[in-house]
C-alpha cells in the first residue's frame, strides 16, 4: 500500500512527513480530543451496559494506523444518532459478545464525534485483518445505500488528522476497512469519498494542523 500511496501521491514523501513530525511534536499536546469536541463514553453511555474489560486487550505497541468503517445501520427518519450508537454498542456486546463497542470513534451525520472504545485496547471485528494498534473511527450510517454528510466527513477528516499528529501516524497507514478485508465497509458511497478526494483532503488537513506550529 506504501508503493501504491508514494507513486500516485509524489508530495507524499515519507521523510518529508516524519520531518513534519518532529516540528509538532512538541506543541501536539493540543490536539487532543476536547478540541475535537469529542462526547466522551462516560456522558452518552452512562445508563448503558458496563464494559467489560475481561474481553478487551491492550494494543501489543503504540497505535500506528488509522481504519475508517461504517457502522452499516441506515440513518432512519425519526431515530437519532445517538440512539443508533446505543443499539449499536448493545448489539456488539450483547450479540458478538464483545467487551465494549467496536470502534474507538463513532460520527454521527450531524458531526458530533462519540468516544467509543478506549483506545487503549485493541478494537473489535468479524473480519479478519489487524485490528492490533489500529484505530478504528466509524461514520454512522450505512454508506452502501446513502450519502455521507458534509459535517460528518468534515469531523472525518478533522478527527483522523488529530489523531495521526496524536499518534504520529504516517498517512500511508490510513485507510479503510475495505482496503484490508473481504467486506464492503465503509459502504461503496464513502469508499468512493475516500478514493477520489478524502485521502487527499486528510493529508491537507494534517498539512494544515501541522503548519499551524
Ligand atoms: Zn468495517
Amino acid at each position: 500500500m506504501t508503493d501504491r500511496y508514494l507513486k500516485n501521491n509524489p508530495t507524499k514523501n515519507t521523510a518529508l512527513w516524519l520531518s513534519l513530525l518532529v516540528i509538532a511534536t512538541s506543541l501536539v499536546a493540543c490536539q487532543n480530543n476536547s478540541a475535537l469536541g469529542v462526547v466522551s463514553n462516560y456522558h452518552w453511555n452512562k445508563h448503558g451496559l458496563v464494559t467489560n474489560n475481561n474481553k478487551l486487550n491492550y494494543h501489543s505497541r503504540s497505535i500506528n494506523k488509522i481504519t475508517i468503517h461504517h457502522t452499516a445501520t441506515q440513518n432512519k427518519i425519526g431515530e437519532s444518532d445517538l440512539e443508533r450508537l446505543r443499539s449499536a454498542r448493545r448489539y456488539h456486546m450483547q450479540d458478538r459478545g464483545w467487551g465494549d463497542i467496536a470502534y474507538h470513534y463513532l460520527i454521527a451525520s450531524d458531526g458530533t464525534i462519540y468516544q467509543g472504545r478506549s483506545a487503549d485496547f485493541v478494537g473489535g471485528s468479524s473480519t479478519d485483518y489487524g485490528t492490533d494498534n489500529n484505530l478504528l473511527i466509524a461514520m454512522i450510517g450505512n454508506f452502501e445505500v446513502e450519502n455521507p454528510s458534509y459535517q460528518a466527513l468534515e469531523s472525518l477528516k478533522n478527527l483522523v488528522a488529530n489523531r495521526a499528529l496524536h499518534y504520529r501516524i504516517n498517512p500511508a497507514n490510513i485507510s479503510t476497512h475495505r482496503h484490508h478485508a473481504s467486506t464492503l465497509c465503509p459502504g461503496v458511497r464513502l469508499q468512493h469519498w475516500f478514493d477520489r478526494v478524502g485521502e487527499n483532503e486528510i493529508l491537507h488537513k494534517l498539512q494544515e494542523k501541522t503548519s499551524l506550529f
